[in-house]
Protein backbone atom coordinates (compact mmCIF):
# COMPACT_ATOMS: atom_id res chain seq x y z
CA UNK A 1 0.00 0.00 0.00
CA UNK A 2 1.81 3.40 -1.27
CA UNK A 3 2.08 5.59 2.56
CA UNK A 4 -0.42 8.62 3.33
CA UNK A 5 0.90 11.62 3.39
CA UNK A 6 0.29 14.65 5.93
CA UNK A 7 1.56 17.73 7.30
CA UNK A 8 1.54 17.08 10.58
CA UNK A 9 0.56 13.35 12.41
CA UNK A 10 -0.69 13.98 15.63
CA UNK A 11 -0.15 10.08 17.83
CA UNK A 12 -2.42 10.10 20.71
CA UNK A 13 -5.90 11.31 21.01
CA UNK A 14 -5.73 11.64 24.85
CA UNK A 15 -6.98 15.65 25.72
CA UNK A 16 -3.21 16.70 24.17
CA UNK A 17 -3.39 15.35 21.32
CA UNK A 18 -7.59 16.06 21.26
CA UNK A 19 -6.64 20.16 21.71
CA UNK A 20 -3.74 20.04 19.72
CA UNK A 21 -5.89 18.95 16.63
CA UNK A 22 -8.82 21.70 17.43
CA UNK A 23 -6.15 24.21 17.54
CA UNK A 24 -4.63 23.12 14.58
CA UNK A 25 -8.23 22.28 12.75
CA UNK A 26 -9.11 26.30 13.69
CA UNK A 27 -5.65 27.77 12.00
CA UNK A 28 -6.20 25.49 8.80
CA UNK A 29 -3.64 23.40 9.03
CA UNK A 30 -4.00 19.51 8.06
CA UNK A 31 -3.49 16.65 10.08
CA UNK A 32 -3.76 13.20 10.79
CA UNK A 33 -4.87 12.14 14.17
CA UNK A 34 -4.24 8.49 15.29
CA UNK A 35 -5.05 6.37 18.68
CA UNK A 36 -4.29 2.59 19.38
CA UNK A 37 -7.77 2.62 21.57
CA UNK A 38 -10.82 1.96 20.07
CA UNK A 39 -12.67 5.36 21.55
CA UNK A 40 -12.13 7.95 23.94
CA UNK A 41 -10.54 7.35 27.35
CA UNK A 42 -13.44 5.54 29.91
CA UNK A 43 -11.28 6.14 33.21
CA UNK A 44 -11.40 9.35 34.46
CA UNK A 45 -8.04 10.31 35.36
CA UNK A 46 -8.03 14.35 35.72
CA UNK A 47 -10.29 16.06 37.97
CA UNK A 48 -9.82 19.82 37.59
CA UNK A 49 -9.63 22.41 34.45
CA UNK A 50 -7.89 25.35 35.47
CA UNK A 51 -8.96 29.34 34.12
CA UNK A 52 -5.54 29.14 31.75
CA UNK A 53 -7.04 25.94 29.66
CA UNK A 54 -10.37 27.94 29.73
CA UNK A 55 -9.31 30.58 28.05
CA UNK A 56 -7.55 28.42 25.77
CA UNK A 57 -11.04 26.99 24.53
CA UNK A 58 -12.73 30.52 24.81
CA UNK A 59 -10.61 31.20 21.79
CA UNK A 60 -12.13 28.31 19.74
CA UNK A 61 -15.69 29.66 21.31
CA UNK A 62 -15.52 26.85 23.60
CA UNK A 63 -14.99 28.30 26.70
CA UNK A 64 -18.58 28.69 28.02
CA UNK A 65 -19.70 25.32 27.18
CA UNK A 66 -16.93 23.45 28.45
CA UNK A 67 -17.18 25.87 31.88
CA UNK A 68 -20.90 24.83 31.73
CA UNK A 69 -20.08 20.93 32.03
CA UNK A 70 -18.48 20.77 35.31
CA UNK A 71 -18.74 22.37 38.51
CA UNK A 72 -16.70 25.72 39.61
CA UNK A 73 -15.38 24.67 43.36
CA UNK A 74 -16.43 27.20 45.80
CA UNK A 75 -15.74 25.78 49.22
CA UNK A 76 -12.44 23.54 49.96
CA UNK A 77 -12.67 21.92 53.03
CA UNK A 78 -9.68 20.86 54.97
CA UNK A 79 -9.20 17.85 57.32
CA UNK A 80 -6.04 16.97 59.44
CA UNK A 81 -5.91 13.82 61.19
CA UNK A 82 -9.67 13.01 60.98
CA UNK A 83 -10.46 16.47 62.63
CA UNK A 84 -12.44 19.46 60.88
CA UNK A 85 -9.87 22.07 60.24
CA UNK A 86 -11.07 25.04 58.40
CA UNK A 87 -13.11 25.90 54.94
CA UNK A 88 -11.74 28.38 52.36
CA UNK A 89 -14.22 30.40 50.13
CA UNK A 90 -13.15 30.01 46.88
CA UNK A 91 -15.93 31.85 45.47
CA UNK A 92 -14.77 34.47 42.68
CA UNK A 93 -10.99 33.47 44.43
CA UNK A 94 -9.50 35.09 40.61
CA UNK A 95 -12.17 37.73 40.59
CA UNK A 96 -10.58 40.37 38.00
CA UNK A 97 -7.83 38.14 36.74
CA UNK A 98 -9.33 35.79 34.66
CA UNK A 99 -12.74 35.16 32.72
CA UNK A 100 -13.06 32.34 34.53
CA UNK A 101 -12.07 33.26 38.13
CA UNK A 102 -12.64 29.60 39.42
CA UNK A 103 -11.00 26.15 39.44
CA UNK A 104 -13.22 23.99 37.65
CA UNK A 105 -14.01 19.98 38.48
CA UNK A 106 -14.66 18.69 35.07
CA UNK A 107 -13.86 14.54 34.79
CA UNK A 108 -11.30 13.52 32.24
CA UNK A 109 -13.77 10.91 30.38
CA UNK A 110 -16.37 13.83 29.63
CA UNK A 111 -13.99 16.54 29.02
CA UNK A 112 -12.55 13.70 26.20
CA UNK A 113 -15.59 12.72 24.74
CA UNK A 114 -16.78 16.41 24.64
CA UNK A 115 -13.08 17.03 22.19
CA UNK A 116 -13.89 14.33 19.82
CA UNK A 117 -17.26 15.63 19.36
CA UNK A 118 -16.41 19.16 18.58
CA UNK A 119 -13.61 17.49 16.64
CA UNK A 120 -16.66 15.64 14.94
CA UNK A 121 -18.63 18.70 14.55
CA UNK A 122 -15.80 19.89 12.45
CA UNK A 123 -15.81 16.93 9.99
CA UNK A 124 -12.47 15.55 11.49
CA UNK A 125 -12.15 12.12 13.22
CA UNK A 126 -9.74 10.36 14.97
CA UNK A 127 -8.24 7.12 13.41
CA UNK A 128 -9.07 4.51 16.47
CA UNK A 129 -7.16 1.50 16.46
CA UNK A 130 -4.16 2.55 14.74
CA UNK A 131 -0.98 2.28 16.84
CA UNK A 132 2.20 3.54 16.38
CA UNK A 133 4.98 0.65 16.16
CA UNK A 134 7.64 2.85 14.25
CA UNK A 135 9.28 6.42 13.44
CA UNK A 136 12.04 7.18 11.23
CA UNK A 137 12.89 10.90 10.55
CA UNK A 138 15.41 12.62 8.23
CA UNK A 139 15.66 16.69 7.13
CA UNK A 140 13.01 16.26 5.07
CA UNK A 141 10.19 14.16 7.20
CA UNK A 142 9.33 11.53 9.26
CA UNK A 143 8.19 8.25 8.50
CA UNK A 144 5.54 6.39 10.90
CA UNK A 145 4.34 2.79 10.63
CA UNK A 146 1.57 1.95 12.35
CA UNK A 147 -0.48 -1.07 13.06
CA UNK A 148 -3.91 -1.04 12.12
CA UNK A 149 -7.01 -3.54 11.87
CA UNK A 150 -6.14 -3.91 8.04
CA UNK A 151 -2.52 -4.22 8.74
CA UNK A 152 0.55 -2.07 9.07
CA UNK A 153 0.67 1.22 7.13
CA UNK A 154 2.69 4.06 6.80
CA UNK A 155 2.14 7.47 7.12
CA UNK A 156 4.66 10.09 5.85
CA UNK A 157 4.76 13.37 7.95
CA UNK A 158 6.64 16.58 8.09
CA UNK A 159 6.26 17.05 11.62
CA UNK A 160 4.85 14.40 14.15
CA UNK A 161 3.63 15.19 17.86
CA UNK A 162 4.17 12.65 20.14
CA UNK A 163 1.00 13.22 22.38
CA UNK A 164 1.20 9.34 23.49
CA UNK A 165 1.16 9.51 27.26
CA UNK A 166 3.64 8.35 29.48
CA UNK A 167 4.71 5.34 27.73
CA UNK A 168 5.20 7.02 24.11
CA UNK A 169 6.17 4.93 21.01
CA UNK A 170 7.42 8.28 19.51
CA UNK A 171 9.70 9.29 22.59
CA UNK A 172 11.45 6.05 22.64
CA UNK A 173 11.85 5.92 18.76
CA UNK A 174 13.46 9.18 19.28
CA UNK A 175 15.71 7.44 22.44
CA UNK A 176 14.94 10.91 24.53
CA UNK A 177 15.84 9.80 28.39
CA UNK A 178 12.62 10.23 30.62
CA UNK A 179 14.67 10.27 33.69
CA UNK A 180 12.78 10.90 37.65
CA UNK A 181 11.32 8.40 39.71
CA UNK A 182 8.65 6.40 40.99
CA UNK A 183 7.06 7.48 43.91
CA UNK A 184 6.69 4.52 46.86
CA UNK A 185 3.17 5.50 48.10
CA UNK A 186 0.52 3.69 45.89
CA UNK A 187 -2.60 6.14 44.77
CA UNK A 188 -6.49 4.76 44.60
CA UNK A 189 -9.03 6.20 42.82
CA UNK A 190 -13.10 5.72 43.51
CA UNK A 191 -16.31 7.11 42.15
CA UNK A 192 -18.90 6.69 45.11
CA UNK A 193 -22.21 7.96 46.52
CA UNK A 194 -21.90 8.87 49.46
CA UNK A 195 -24.90 8.90 52.42
CA UNK A 196 -25.22 12.79 52.64
CA UNK A 197 -25.89 13.08 48.88
CA UNK A 198 -24.07 14.66 46.09
CA UNK A 199 -21.38 17.40 47.65
CA UNK A 200 -20.62 20.37 44.92
CA UNK A 201 -17.50 21.04 47.43
CA UNK A 202 -13.42 19.87 47.28
CA UNK A 203 -11.95 17.97 50.68
CA UNK A 204 -8.77 17.84 51.27
CA UNK A 205 -7.90 15.26 54.29
CA UNK A 206 -4.61 15.03 55.56
CA UNK A 207 -3.35 12.07 57.91
CA UNK A 208 -0.50 10.63 59.39
CA UNK A 209 0.88 9.24 55.67
CA UNK A 210 -2.61 9.65 54.63
CA UNK A 211 -4.11 12.07 51.51
CA UNK A 212 -7.56 11.93 50.56
CA UNK A 213 -9.28 14.39 47.76
CA UNK A 214 -13.18 14.46 47.32
CA UNK A 215 -14.16 16.51 44.27
CA UNK A 216 -17.72 16.33 42.61
CA UNK A 217 -18.53 14.85 39.30
CA UNK A 218 -21.39 16.72 38.00
CA UNK A 219 -22.33 14.23 35.04
CA UNK A 220 -23.02 11.41 37.05
CA UNK A 221 -23.88 12.66 40.29
CA UNK A 222 -21.05 11.77 42.37
CA UNK A 223 -17.74 12.02 44.29
CA UNK A 224 -14.53 11.22 43.13
CA UNK A 225 -12.32 10.08 46.09
CA UNK A 226 -8.42 10.12 45.16
CA UNK A 227 -5.62 9.31 47.82
CA UNK A 228 -3.17 6.83 49.26
CA UNK A 229 -3.85 2.98 49.61
CA UNK A 230 -2.69 2.62 53.62
CA UNK A 231 0.79 1.45 53.65
CA UNK A 232 -0.30 -2.47 54.47
CA UNK A 233 -2.39 -3.01 51.89
CA UNK A 234 0.28 -1.00 49.31
CA UNK A 235 1.74 -4.51 47.94
CA UNK A 236 -1.16 -5.43 47.52
CA UNK A 237 -2.60 -5.43 43.58
CA UNK A 238 -5.82 -7.13 44.52
CA UNK A 239 -6.86 -4.18 47.28
CA UNK A 240 -10.59 -3.59 46.76
CA UNK A 241 -12.32 -0.22 48.29
CA UNK A 242 -13.80 -2.47 51.06
CA UNK A 243 -10.21 -3.34 52.45
CA UNK A 244 -9.10 0.88 52.61
CA UNK A 245 -12.49 2.05 53.78
CA UNK A 246 -12.33 2.22 57.21
CA UNK A 247 -9.59 4.25 56.92
CA UNK A 248 -11.10 6.53 54.08
CA UNK A 249 -13.98 6.83 55.80
CA UNK A 250 -12.54 7.65 59.02
CA UNK A 251 -9.68 10.44 57.50
CA UNK A 252 -12.54 11.99 55.27
CA UNK A 253 -15.42 11.99 57.67
CA UNK A 254 -17.85 10.24 55.38
CA UNK A 255 -20.36 7.17 54.63
CA UNK A 256 -19.46 5.56 51.43
CA UNK A 257 -22.83 3.85 50.46
CA UNK A 258 -21.98 2.71 46.84
CA UNK A 259 -18.82 2.32 45.13
CA UNK A 260 -18.97 2.79 41.50
CA UNK A 261 -15.95 2.01 40.33
CA UNK A 262 -11.74 1.94 42.01
CA UNK A 263 -8.64 1.48 40.75
CA UNK A 264 -5.03 1.59 42.20
CA UNK A 265 -2.28 3.06 40.40
CA UNK A 266 1.55 4.06 41.05
CA UNK A 267 2.48 8.02 40.41
CA UNK A 268 5.98 9.17 38.60
CA UNK A 269 7.12 12.49 38.40
CA UNK A 270 9.38 12.51 35.03
CA UNK A 271 10.70 15.14 32.66
CA UNK A 272 12.77 14.13 29.45
CA UNK A 273 15.58 15.37 28.33
CA UNK A 274 14.17 17.05 25.34
CA UNK A 275 10.80 18.18 23.90
CA UNK A 276 11.70 17.82 19.96
CA UNK A 277 14.29 16.40 17.85
CA UNK A 278 14.49 17.43 14.38
CA UNK A 279 10.68 17.27 13.00
CA UNK A 280 9.65 15.69 16.26
CA UNK A 281 8.09 16.55 19.54
CA UNK A 282 6.64 15.06 22.81
CA UNK A 283 3.77 17.22 24.25
CA UNK A 284 1.82 16.37 27.73
CA UNK A 285 2.24 13.33 29.57
CA UNK A 286 5.01 12.24 27.00
CA UNK A 287 7.12 14.59 27.95
CA UNK A 288 6.40 14.75 32.22
CA UNK A 289 4.58 13.03 34.42
CA UNK A 290 3.82 13.93 38.22
CA UNK A 291 2.02 13.78 41.21
CA UNK A 292 -2.06 14.52 40.69
CA UNK A 293 -1.42 17.16 43.25
CA UNK A 294 -2.40 20.37 42.20
CA UNK A 295 -4.32 18.99 39.31
CA UNK A 296 -1.53 20.30 36.23
CA UNK A 297 -1.12 16.89 34.73
CA UNK A 298 -3.37 17.46 32.09
CA UNK A 299 -3.79 21.74 31.89
CA UNK A 300 0.19 21.26 31.56
CA UNK A 301 -0.29 19.12 28.45
CA UNK A 302 -3.19 20.90 26.94
CA UNK A 303 -0.87 24.24 27.39
CA UNK A 304 1.91 22.34 25.29
CA UNK A 305 -0.77 21.76 22.58
CA UNK A 306 -1.65 25.36 22.55
CA UNK A 307 1.92 26.13 22.50
CA UNK A 308 3.03 24.16 19.67
CA UNK A 309 -0.35 24.79 17.48
CA UNK A 310 0.34 27.93 16.79
CA UNK A 311 3.98 27.90 16.25
CA UNK A 312 3.17 24.65 13.51
CA UNK A 313 0.72 26.51 11.58
CA UNK A 314 3.09 29.56 11.18
CA UNK A 315 5.61 27.15 9.69
CA UNK A 316 3.29 24.94 7.92
CA UNK A 317 2.03 27.53 6.24
CA UNK A 318 5.09 29.26 5.23
CA UNK A 319 4.37 32.86 8.14
CA UNK A 320 7.75 32.10 9.94
CA UNK A 321 10.88 30.28 9.37
CA UNK A 322 11.55 26.82 11.38
CA UNK A 323 13.58 28.06 13.53
CA UNK A 324 10.36 29.32 15.39
CA UNK A 325 10.30 25.74 16.29
CA UNK A 326 12.62 25.72 18.76
CA UNK A 327 10.83 28.07 20.76
CA UNK A 328 8.44 25.03 21.81
CA UNK A 329 10.94 23.04 23.90
CA UNK A 330 12.69 26.40 25.44
CA UNK A 331 9.29 27.70 26.42
CA UNK A 332 7.96 24.69 28.08
CA UNK A 333 10.75 22.57 29.78
CA UNK A 334 11.01 24.74 31.83
CA UNK A 335 8.14 25.13 33.17
CA UNK A 336 7.67 21.47 33.02
CA UNK A 337 10.78 21.08 35.32
CA UNK A 338 9.48 23.52 37.95
CA UNK A 339 6.37 22.26 38.22
CA UNK A 340 7.51 18.26 38.50
CA UNK A 341 9.54 19.79 41.91
CA UNK A 342 7.36 21.77 43.22
CA UNK A 343 4.34 18.96 42.81
CA UNK A 344 7.00 16.43 44.36
CA UNK A 345 7.69 18.80 47.38
CA UNK A 346 3.87 19.69 47.69
CA UNK A 347 2.93 15.89 47.49
CA UNK A 348 6.14 14.68 50.15
CA UNK A 349 5.16 17.90 52.30
CA UNK A 350 1.89 16.38 52.57
CA UNK A 351 1.90 12.90 52.43
CA UNK A 352 5.46 11.78 53.27
CA UNK A 353 6.40 10.26 56.49
CA UNK A 354 9.24 12.86 57.71
CA UNK A 355 9.40 15.67 60.31
CA UNK A 356 8.50 18.41 57.99
CA UNK A 357 5.38 16.62 56.64
CA UNK A 358 4.26 16.03 60.10
CA UNK A 359 5.41 19.82 60.71
CA UNK A 360 2.80 20.76 57.75
CA UNK A 361 -0.09 18.47 58.85
CA UNK A 362 -0.13 18.85 62.36
CA UNK A 363 1.37 22.45 62.57
CA UNK A 364 0.85 24.55 59.34
CA UNK A 365 -1.96 23.11 58.35
CA UNK A 366 -4.45 23.30 61.36
CA UNK A 367 -2.73 26.44 62.89
CA UNK A 368 -1.73 29.05 60.35
CA UNK A 369 -4.32 27.61 57.58
CA UNK A 370 -7.49 29.04 59.54
CA UNK A 371 -5.40 32.23 60.07
CA UNK A 372 -4.70 33.39 56.80
CA UNK A 373 -7.33 31.77 54.79
CA UNK A 374 -9.63 34.62 54.85
CA UNK A 375 -7.37 36.62 53.37
CA UNK A 376 -8.46 37.77 49.14
CA UNK A 377 -5.23 38.38 48.67
CA UNK A 378 -3.52 34.29 49.91
CA UNK A 379 -6.55 33.44 48.16
CA UNK A 380 -5.84 35.13 44.84
CA UNK A 381 -2.26 34.25 44.92
CA UNK A 382 -3.58 30.55 45.57
CA UNK A 383 -5.81 31.33 42.35
CA UNK A 384 -2.51 32.57 40.47
CA UNK A 385 -0.37 29.88 40.89
CA UNK A 386 -2.94 26.82 40.29
CA UNK A 387 -4.62 28.26 37.64
CA UNK A 388 -1.70 28.28 35.12
CA UNK A 389 -2.42 32.20 34.40
CA UNK A 390 1.01 33.43 35.44
CA UNK A 391 3.18 31.22 32.85
CA UNK A 392 5.10 33.30 31.03
CA UNK A 393 8.05 33.11 28.71
CA UNK A 394 9.81 35.81 29.42
CA UNK A 395 13.24 34.32 28.44
CA UNK A 396 11.95 33.09 25.14
CA UNK A 397 13.97 34.42 22.46
CA UNK A 398 10.31 35.28 20.77
CA UNK A 399 9.85 37.87 23.68
CA UNK A 400 10.76 41.07 23.74
CA UNK A 401 10.23 44.68 25.39
CA UNK A 402 9.13 45.45 29.17
CA UNK A 403 6.65 47.90 29.95
CA UNK A 404 6.26 48.76 33.71
CA UNK A 405 5.62 45.62 35.39
CA UNK A 406 4.59 43.39 32.10
CA UNK A 407 6.83 42.18 29.62
CA UNK A 408 6.88 40.22 26.39
CA UNK A 409 6.69 36.89 26.98
CA UNK A 410 3.32 37.11 29.96
CA UNK A 411 0.33 36.07 29.11
CA UNK A 412 -1.73 38.93 28.14
CA UNK A 413 -3.63 40.60 31.92
CA UNK A 414 -7.23 40.48 31.64
CA UNK A 415 -8.72 42.95 32.78
CA UNK A 416 -12.94 43.18 33.98
CA UNK A 417 -15.91 44.77 32.36
CA UNK A 418 -13.58 45.79 28.76
CA UNK A 419 -14.71 44.98 25.46
CA UNK A 420 -11.15 45.36 23.98
CA UNK A 421 -9.39 42.79 26.33
CA UNK A 422 -13.02 40.69 25.82
CA UNK A 423 -11.70 40.75 22.61
CA UNK A 424 -8.55 39.88 22.29
CA UNK A 425 -9.74 37.19 24.91
CA UNK A 426 -11.90 35.65 22.31
CA UNK A 427 -9.83 35.75 18.90
CA UNK A 428 -6.94 33.32 17.99
CA UNK A 429 -4.36 34.83 16.02
CA UNK A 430 -2.10 38.06 16.25
CA UNK A 431 -3.22 41.17 17.29
CA UNK A 432 -2.51 44.67 18.82
CA UNK A 433 -3.58 45.55 22.02
CA UNK A 434 -3.26 49.43 22.48
CA UNK A 435 -3.91 51.27 25.99
CA UNK A 436 -5.31 54.55 24.75
CA UNK A 437 -6.14 56.16 21.54
CA UNK A 438 -3.87 53.83 18.64
CA UNK A 439 -1.58 55.97 17.08
CA UNK A 440 -2.40 56.28 13.32
CA UNK A 441 1.10 54.54 11.67
CA UNK A 442 0.39 51.25 14.10
CA UNK A 443 -3.26 51.35 12.86
CA UNK A 444 -2.14 51.70 9.26
CA UNK A 445 0.47 48.69 9.58
CA UNK A 446 -1.97 46.66 11.44
CA UNK A 447 -4.02 47.30 8.52
CA UNK A 448 -1.48 46.44 6.21
CA UNK A 449 -0.74 43.11 7.75
CA UNK A 450 -4.43 42.19 8.28
CA UNK A 451 -4.25 42.15 11.96
CA UNK A 452 -7.04 43.93 14.51
CA UNK A 453 -6.48 46.46 16.83
CA UNK A 454 -7.91 46.23 20.42
CA UNK A 455 -8.54 49.63 21.69
CA UNK A 456 -8.19 49.77 25.90
CA UNK A 457 -10.35 52.44 27.44
CA UNK A 458 -7.79 53.70 29.49
CA UNK A 459 -8.39 53.76 33.25
CA UNK A 460 -7.26 52.67 36.86
CA UNK A 461 -8.87 48.93 36.46
CA UNK A 462 -6.23 48.77 33.20
CA UNK A 463 -3.70 50.49 35.52
CA UNK A 464 -4.28 47.67 38.23
CA UNK A 465 -3.94 44.68 35.76
CA UNK A 466 -0.56 46.09 35.01
CA UNK A 467 -1.13 47.40 31.61
CA UNK A 468 0.20 51.22 31.02
CA UNK A 469 -0.96 54.17 29.35
CA UNK A 470 -0.05 54.49 25.54
CA UNK A 471 1.79 51.37 25.81
CA UNK A 472 1.26 49.06 23.03
CA UNK A 473 1.35 45.23 22.90
CA UNK A 474 1.74 43.00 19.85
CA UNK A 475 0.20 39.49 21.49
CA UNK A 476 0.52 35.96 19.81
CA UNK A 477 -2.15 33.54 18.78
CA UNK A 478 -1.83 32.03 22.37
CA UNK A 479 -2.68 35.05 23.75
CA UNK A 480 0.74 35.68 25.54
CA UNK A 481 2.07 39.57 24.83
CA UNK A 482 5.36 38.81 21.83
CA UNK A 483 6.46 42.53 21.82
CA UNK A 484 5.82 45.29 24.47
CA UNK A 485 6.76 49.19 23.58
CA UNK A 486 6.08 52.57 25.92
CA UNK A 487 4.91 53.80 22.65
CA UNK A 488 4.51 52.48 18.93
CA UNK A 489 7.56 52.23 17.35
CA UNK A 490 8.14 51.27 13.53
CA UNK A 491 11.60 50.50 13.74
CA UNK A 492 11.70 48.53 16.81
CA UNK A 493 8.71 46.10 15.55
CA UNK A 494 10.13 46.31 12.06
CA UNK A 495 13.67 45.04 13.61
CA UNK A 496 11.54 42.39 15.93
CA UNK A 497 9.84 40.78 12.66
CA UNK A 498 13.06 40.99 10.52
CA UNK A 499 14.90 39.28 13.56
CA UNK A 500 12.75 36.31 13.67
CA UNK A 501 11.64 36.53 9.91
CA UNK A 502 7.89 36.49 10.30
CA UNK A 503 4.82 37.19 8.56
CA UNK A 504 1.94 37.73 10.35
CA UNK A 505 -1.12 34.87 10.10
CA UNK A 506 -5.07 35.42 10.09
CA UNK A 507 -6.77 32.85 11.18
CA UNK A 508 -8.54 30.60 8.67
CA UNK A 509 -12.02 31.93 7.62
C1 LIG B 1 -4.96 7.75 37.89
C2 LIG B 1 -4.54 9.09 37.39
C3 LIG B 1 -5.08 10.24 38.00
C4 LIG B 1 -4.74 11.49 37.53
N1 LIG B 1 -5.29 12.60 38.10
C5 LIG B 1 -5.00 13.83 37.60
C6 LIG B 1 -5.58 15.02 38.13
O1 LIG B 1 -6.33 14.96 39.09
N2 LIG B 1 -5.27 16.21 37.55
C7 LIG B 1 -4.45 16.30 36.43
O2 LIG B 1 -4.24 17.41 35.89
N3 LIG B 1 -3.88 15.20 35.93
C8 LIG B 1 -4.14 13.98 36.48
N4 LIG B 1 -3.59 12.89 35.94
C9 LIG B 1 -2.75 13.06 34.78
C10 LIG B 1 -3.59 13.22 33.52
O3 LIG B 1 -4.50 12.16 33.42
C11 LIG B 1 -2.63 13.26 32.36
O4 LIG B 1 -1.74 14.35 32.57
C12 LIG B 1 -3.34 13.42 31.02
O5 LIG B 1 -4.10 12.29 30.72
C13 LIG B 1 -2.28 13.61 29.94
O6 LIG B 1 -2.90 13.65 28.71
P1 LIG B 1 -2.12 13.21 27.42
O7 LIG B 1 -3.08 13.45 26.31
O8 LIG B 1 -0.80 13.88 27.38
O9 LIG B 1 -1.81 11.66 27.61
P2 LIG B 1 -2.84 10.45 27.74
O10 LIG B 1 -4.11 10.89 28.37
O11 LIG B 1 -2.09 9.34 28.37
O12 LIG B 1 -3.19 10.08 26.24
C14 LIG B 1 -2.24 9.42 25.42
C15 LIG B 1 -2.98 8.79 24.26
O13 LIG B 1 -2.02 8.23 23.38
C16 LIG B 1 -2.47 6.95 22.94
N5 LIG B 1 -1.29 6.18 22.56
C17 LIG B 1 -0.28 5.76 23.35
N6 LIG B 1 0.65 5.11 22.63
C18 LIG B 1 0.22 5.12 21.35
C19 LIG B 1 0.75 4.62 20.14
N7 LIG B 1 1.92 3.95 20.11
N8 LIG B 1 0.06 4.79 19.00
C20 LIG B 1 -1.13 5.45 19.01
N9 LIG B 1 -1.67 5.96 20.14
C21 LIG B 1 -1.01 5.81 21.30
C22 LIG B 1 -3.19 6.39 24.15
O14 LIG B 1 -4.12 5.39 23.76
C23 LIG B 1 -3.88 7.62 24.70
O15 LIG B 1 -5.17 7.81 24.16
C24 LIG B 1 -3.86 11.61 36.44
C25 LIG B 1 -3.29 10.47 35.86
C26 LIG B 1 -3.61 9.21 36.34
C27 LIG B 1 -2.97 7.99 35.73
Amino acid sequence: MSPSTTPVLIVGAGPTGLVLALRLAAHGVPFTLIDRRSGPGQASRAMIVQARTLEFFRQLGLGAEVAAQGIPIEHVHFRSGGKVIDRIDLHDAGGGLSPYPYILAFPQDDHERYLVAQLAARGISVQWNTQLIALVQDEHGASATVQTAAGEAVIEAAYVCGCDGAHSTVRQALNIEFPGDTYTQVFYVADVQLAGGFDHDLHINLGERALALVLPVRSRGVQRVIGLIPERFAQREDVTFDDIRGDVEALAGITVEHVNWFSRYRVHHRVADRFSQGRCFLAGDAGHIHSPAGGQGMNTGIGDAVNLSWKLAAVVQGHAPAKLLETYETERIGFARQLVATTDRAFRAMAGGGWFSRLMRRGVVPNVLPLVADFAAVRRTLFSTVSQIRIAYRHSAISAGHVGRTAGGDRMPWVPDEPAIAAAFNYLGWQWVVCGSPDSALVARAHADALPVRTVTWRTQVEDAGLIEQAVYLVRPDGHIALAMPRYDAATLDAYVARHGWRFTVPAP
